[in-house]
């Protein structure tokens, strides 16, 4: 089957699973823990089951889809996740099976991940000091553990790993060379985000944002860098080679210079609904037919019909958006998983 596309053209190429919503960190940019506030979780019983994701999961495939990535909330926090991997690995036509991790529970699990065939892994780090650690992951946070779990996944064989990093000004934005120094060279490549207004709990400012070009400038005078081209249509991150050969460094723009234009991803959130867009308000729920008895063809003409209909492009018309008097209600990263 030709990859379904939406009403800009825009193919359906990749799927993000977010497999739980609850997660052990609170990172001050996407589930801060402030006074009085507490998260409310959906109850197992509401969460897709691994043969219902397995089932989904071949639809999308059906139409077009050939990337999936596994995320959260913490996604190492679902329990028996390997068995999922082990089986999602198994499907036709699925080209990629990633997973994004805070690194916390990896140096229990990298093995087990590692032998249930997962290849690529990400894993979010936004400083290297203790402190700055602490207070991005909410006090939440082990570094020490962290990194020990980076070296277990090393040891169990992902070669090269990404490294997310979310900078927010005047949080961790000192934290820059520190982690180009200690990944130049290792073989693994360090991405930094631009923090985005996903959600409404994160109180996103665009004054927080550090934009790329800033953080280019800074690693440039330091460590130089050239642009390298893009590894295939749709790659989000834009890569720079270091020029003494040591290595790669990417950028996510998503503030300062939207990719919607090529936005190809579909989210799946753990309770089963379908998501168009990172910073969409509502999905369309496909657990209900599931467990009513929903055909393979039914559910697909749910799935083709949201995709098909979708317009989609937030980041592009972000200040209209942000102008609007009423706040509307977006669903946040951990629901849907980045
Ligand atoms: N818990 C896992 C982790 O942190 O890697 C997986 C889920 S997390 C929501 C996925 C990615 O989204 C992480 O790399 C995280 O840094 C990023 N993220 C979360 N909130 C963000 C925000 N407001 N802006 C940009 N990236 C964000
Ligand atoms: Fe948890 Fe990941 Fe969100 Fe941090 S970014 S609070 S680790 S889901
Ligand atoms: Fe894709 Fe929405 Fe982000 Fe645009 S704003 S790149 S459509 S997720």
């Amino acid at each position: 089957m030709h990859p379904i596309t939406d009403s800009f053209n825009r193919p359906l190429h990749d799927l993000r699973i977010s497999v739980i919503d609850r997660c052990n960190f609170r990172c001050t940019y996407c589930m801060p823990e402030e006074e009085g506030k507490s998260y409310t979780f959906l109850k197992k019983s509401q969460w897709l089951s691994f043969g219902e994701i397995l089932r989904l999961t071949k639809l999308f495939v059906r139409l077009g889809v050939t990337k999936v990535r596994l995320t959260g909330g913490e996604p190492l926090l679902r329990p028996q996740l390997p068995e999922l991997i082990r089986d999602l690995n198994k499907i036709p036509g699925m080209e990629d099976l990633a997973l994004t991790t805070n690194g916390a529970l990896l140096s229990k699990q990298a093995q087990s991940l590692k032998d249930a065939g997962l290849r690529r892994l990400t894993v979010s780090l936004d400083a290297l000091d203790e402190k700055t650690f602490q207070q991005m992951s909410g006090r939440r946070g082990n570094l020490f553990e962290v990194l020990k779990g980076i070296t277990t996944a090393e040891d169990a064989g992902f070669e090269s790993i990404k490294f997310n990093v979310v900078l927010q000004r005047g949080i961790n934005d000192h934290a820059i060379l520190d982690l180009v120094k200690y990944f130049k060279g290792s073989g693994h490549i360090l991405r930094f985000i631009e923090y985005m207004d996903v959600g409404n709990c994160n109180h996103w400012e665009s004054k927080e944002v550090v934009p790329s070009r800033e953080i280019l400038k800074i690693i440039n005078e330091k460590y130089p860098i050239k642009p390298l081209g893009a590894n295939y249509f749709g790659e989000v991150a834009e890569r720079y080679a270091f020029a003494d050969g040591t290595g790669e460094v990417g950028f996510i723009s998503s503030v300062s210079q939207p990719f919607c234009g090529t936005c190809t991803r579909a989210r799946l959130s753990t309770d089963g609904k379908i998501y168009t867009c990172l910073f969409a308000t509502k999905g369309t729920d496909l657990r209900t037919p599931l467990r009513s008895g929903a055909t393979d063809e039914e559910l697909i003409t749910v799935i083709k019909n949201v995709w098909q209909k979708r317009a989609d492009k937030y980041s592009e018309n972000r200040a209209l958006f942000r102008s609007l008097k009423e706040n509307p209600q977006k669903v946040e990263m951990y629901q849907i998983g980045g």
